[in-house]
């Protein structure tokens, strides 16, 4: 068995669904029929994507719909959401920069975010 790789969305789903219920990965490769270990192979992998911290309290979420927290209720910010805030706020900052050097510092940031994405995939 290719260690979570074969594994049908379906169950998948039903992985992380009984995995937020508090069920142990053995419990749920019992209840699957898959070894516990594709079962934590899939979820440490999954995880690393997905576990996101609360940017107000802290607290790990694992829910990975989860809108809100669950522990103090407020919304839950996405790598999209900031970085569309990062970029409203330099929009902003540069609003009145003359267009040359606007072009220049949209580049830099895109050249800075490539860089940064190859650095985080090849870790
Ligand atoms: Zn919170």
């Amino acid at each position: 068995m290719g260690r979570g790789t074969n594994l049908s969305e379906a169950t998948k789903a039903e992985i992380l669904r009984l995995s937020c219920e508090g069920k142990s990965g053995a419990e749920i490769g019992r209840t699957l029929g898959i070894s516990r270990g594709t079962v934590s192979a899939f979820l440490t992998r999954y995880g690393r994507q997905n576990i996101r911290s609360c940017e107000y309290c802290g607290k790990a979420i694992k829910d990975s719909e989860a809108v809100f927290c669950p522990y103090c209720g407020k919304k839950i910010l996405t790598d999209r959401d900031r970085l569309e805030a990062h970029l409203a706020e330099i929009r902003k900052a540069t609003s009145e920069f003359p267009a040359t050097q606007r072009d220049v510092i949209f580049k830099a940031i895109a050249e800075v975010s490539k860089i940064a994405k190859k650095m985080e995939g090849g870790k």
